[in-house]
């Protein structure tokens, strides 16, 4: 018999707490709302400046497995899973971008999709079962997710994305490799992929397939990525001070991270968050109305092409209000306090574009489109509220995966990194879809 100390419930309300592992290998639960833990554990950070990244995870993660995994085990999973370096770079005085691009796929979604992944292989063989994780991508999830299923006999990963919306080295990280993954280009946007994996999970004829999913609704992504607000604290505020973090939002998995991390005793002044040119959230945080961009725009920083964030759900509920898959409002959350912990603003794609241009020619610092959203809402944060110190911008992707962007902001072509050296010359398999409901049901069945 194994107990876990920390139950999940769903943000709708409707159905039954459930163990972390139960949760992980849902993702959504079963009244389509998100879980989220019923308690959130207090850590203790004091030890956090001498600890590798690998131990902080450990140190955050696990108080939410109870005894579901080995202390052994999981420190092991930890390691192998963050191999890599984190940089945290100072701009100028103590104002740092923290890169987040060194995993396997060069974005920060190697944080939570490598926890994730082996902590689901672990619980499948346990329990000898197969799942088939179904998952939409704005441009970074899917070769994410696939990368850390990559190869396993017991997974399947099919993966959406929007066909016009993703660069092509983004959309061959998905479609060269080949095996147990499969890349499906739908024709329509983020939130219609985001839409028709939710239809899916609600269809009671797939049942037999054991759909999971791998976006940022899984519990099991958001843990991982609580982590590394940690750590960056570690580094730049060995003292314990309170520091800003400016991030980049689109389905806001990051940002719920940090305010987990921040409700488990981070000291955090203040969470930028920075969207595009899809504001919806903060025009919710002047105004207190919700409403959705339907069909969200198309901005350079292409994985926030979000009009309709999952995570609201549980940014919502943590603020005391209530928040339905569709973004109906049925209880409002406590806008004042929302306001106290986070400053929200919207970038344009020009200011973007600008931003990228000046952090190179200022301080030779190289940001892509998003990484470049956050730095330009920090510094509208500084300039509106004061100085404030230290400040941490998260990079969630490395430039090369935008060239052309980047090209055209500073004239540097960005180095590409060892991890995507061959990518440009892999041969690509992919199916196309229309948006249709029916489209999606015909292809999975085959798997069934
Ligand atoms: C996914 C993604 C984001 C947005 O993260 P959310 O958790 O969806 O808010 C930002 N930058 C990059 C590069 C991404 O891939």
């Amino acid at each position: 018999m194994t107990m876990s100390l920390i139950k999940f419930f769903s943000t709708n309300g409707q159905t039954e707490s459930v163990d972390f592992k139960t949760a992980l290998l849902m993702g959504q639960a079963p009244d389509k709302g998100l879980y989220m833990p019923e308690q959130i554990p207090q850590i203790r950070i004091e030890q956090f400046s001498k600890m590798s990244y690998p131990e902080i995870a450990y140190e955050v993660i696990k108080p939410y497995l109870g005894d579901l995994v080995s202390d052994s085990d999981l420190l092991a999973m930890l390691e192998d899973a963050y191999n890599y370096d984190v940089p945290v770079e100072r701009v100028y005085d103590e104002k740092y971008v923290m890169r987040l691009d060194r995993g396997p796929t060069c974005s920060f979604k190697d944080y939570a999709a490598r926890a994730m992944g082996r902590l689901i292989q672990y619980f499948l063989k346990q329990e000898g079962r197969s799942i088939l994780i179904l998952t939409a991508t704005s441009g970074d999830t899917g070769s994410a997710v696939a990368h850390a299923f990559y190869g396993l006999d017991n997974v399947l990963v099919v993966v959406l994305f929007p066909e016009k919306e993703v660069t092509q080295r983004q959309r061959r990280q998905m479609t060269t490799l080949g095996k147990n993954i499969f890349p499906l280009a739908v024709n329509g946007k983020f939130d219609d992929c985001q839409a028709l994996v939710k239809q899916a999970f609600a269809d009671a004829d797939l049942s037999a397939l054991n759909l999971s999913s791998a976006n940022s609704i899984n519990i099991g992504r958001l843990l991982p990525q609580a982590v590394y607000y940690f750590y960056a604290h570690s580094r730049v505020a060995p003292r314990g001070e309170e520091i800003v973090f400016s991030v980049p939002s689109g389905n806001f998995g990051d940002l719920m991270g940090g305010l987990l991390a921040m409700k488990m005793g981070l000291p955090v002044q203040k969470f930028v968050v920075a969207t595009n040119e899809n504001d919806e959230f903060p025009s919710f945080m002047n105004t207190g109305i919700y409403e959705p961009i339907r069909p969200s725009k198309n901005c350079v920083s292409n994985a926030m092409n979000v009009g309709h964030p999952s995570n609201l759900a549980r940014l919502f509920n943590l603020y005391g209000g209530q928040m339905d898959e569709t973004g109906q409002v049925s209880l409002q959350p406590d806008l004042a306090a929302m306001r106290k912990d986070i400053y929200a603003v919207s970038i344009t794609d020009e200011e973007t574009r600008q931003t990228i241009k000046e952090a190179y020619s200022q301080y030779k610092v190289l940001l892509e489109p998003h990484g470049a959203v956050a730095w330009a809402g920090l510094m509208k944060y500084l300039q509106e509220c004061g100085d404030a110190s230290p400040c941490v911008s998260l990079e969630t992707a490395d430039p090369a995966k935008f060239p052309e962007e980047i090209v055209r902001a500073t004239g540097i072509n960005p180095p590409l990194p060892v991890a995507m050296a061959r990518l440009d010359e892999l041969e690509e398999n992919f199916e196309m879809m229309d948006g249709q409901y029916s489209s999606l049901k015909d292809y999975l069945r085959r798997f069934l």
